[in-house]
């Protein structure tokens, strides 16, 4: 089997008004003029996905949402489906953030339902999973990350487009990161379970690994074993820092 591109995905969470589409077009412009090894999307609010994928149409960075609703429409005020991000020209959408799981509540089995709704408007998930810092303490963070893993990722996945983001919740936005080693134990952990789910091609699903990559730190991490791109919150608001985590993949 061929290993896939790499992927390189910006979630630019709940930031970002009109005038961050120049980031986002310098982002695409330098992608476009010299395509690089990795995949490239970027993940702006709801409110923004629309126009960045009007923006950045007919390039090499694919756009995407931040979650999505289960249902495809109904009365569930203020949410978006996924077949409203699909209508909006999201190809992809990260579903399962720590930040989500923590703020909504979210369950493995409502982020498995979500990842249904994401197949069903044609859109290839994202799918977060990843230990607190007391679940690490206590040395869970393999039985964390794998039932989550197993929880979160329904078996309509075989054949489908899809990548799981690694995200140790302790090293979102904080500047700490776990050691490669540390990196790598997780990632052949969830590889054996991809693997045991969904076969040979289960060797070949993206393993993202997300937590205060940047610049600096983006090549010693996307050369760890089974590290196959980066979610990336912080760096990629702006259009160099984002680029230089994307030219080291
Ligand atoms: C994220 O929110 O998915 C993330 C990884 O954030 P940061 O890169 O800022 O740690």
């Amino acid at each position: 089997m061929t290993t896939p591109r790499p992927l390189i995905a910006g979630n630019w969470k709940m930031n970002g008004l009109e005038v961050a589409l120049d980031e986002a077009r310098a982002v695409a412009a330098a992608v476009d003029a010299q395509p690089p090894a990795a995949r490239v999307a970027l993940c702006p609010p709801a409110t923004l996905v629309h126009r960045m994928a009007q923006a950045l149409v007919g390039g090499g960075v694919a756009v995407g949402g931040q979650d999505c609703r289960a249902e495809a429409s109904g009365a569930f005020t203020g949410d978006v489906s996924a077949e409203m991000l699909a209508d909006c020209g999201a190809t992809l959408v990260i579903l399962g953030h720590s930040e989500r799981r923590a703020g909504y509540d979210e369950t493995d089995a409502l982020v498995a339902a979500k990842t249904l709704a994401a197949l069903r408007a044609g859109l290839e998930p994202i799918i977060c999973v990843g230990e607190t810092l007391a679940e690490r303490e206590a040395a869970r963070t393999l039985e964390i990350v794998t039932g989550q893993v197993r929880g979160s990722l329904p078996p309509e996945l075989a054949g489908k487009a899809f990548a799981v983001a690694y995200e140790p919740v302790w090293a979102i936005g904080t500047g700490l990161t776990p050691t490669l080693a540390q990196i790598e134990e997780v990632h052949v952990a969830i590889r054996a379970v991809l693997v045991e789910r969904f076969g040979a091609e289960g060797a070949g699903v993206p393993i993202l690994y997300g937590g205060s990559v940047k610049p600096s730190n983006a090549a010693e991490i996307l050369a760890v074993k089974d590290v196959g791109g980066a979610l990336v919150g912080g760096a990629s608001l702006k259009a160099e820092d984002f680029l230089g985590i994307i030219a080291r993949a």
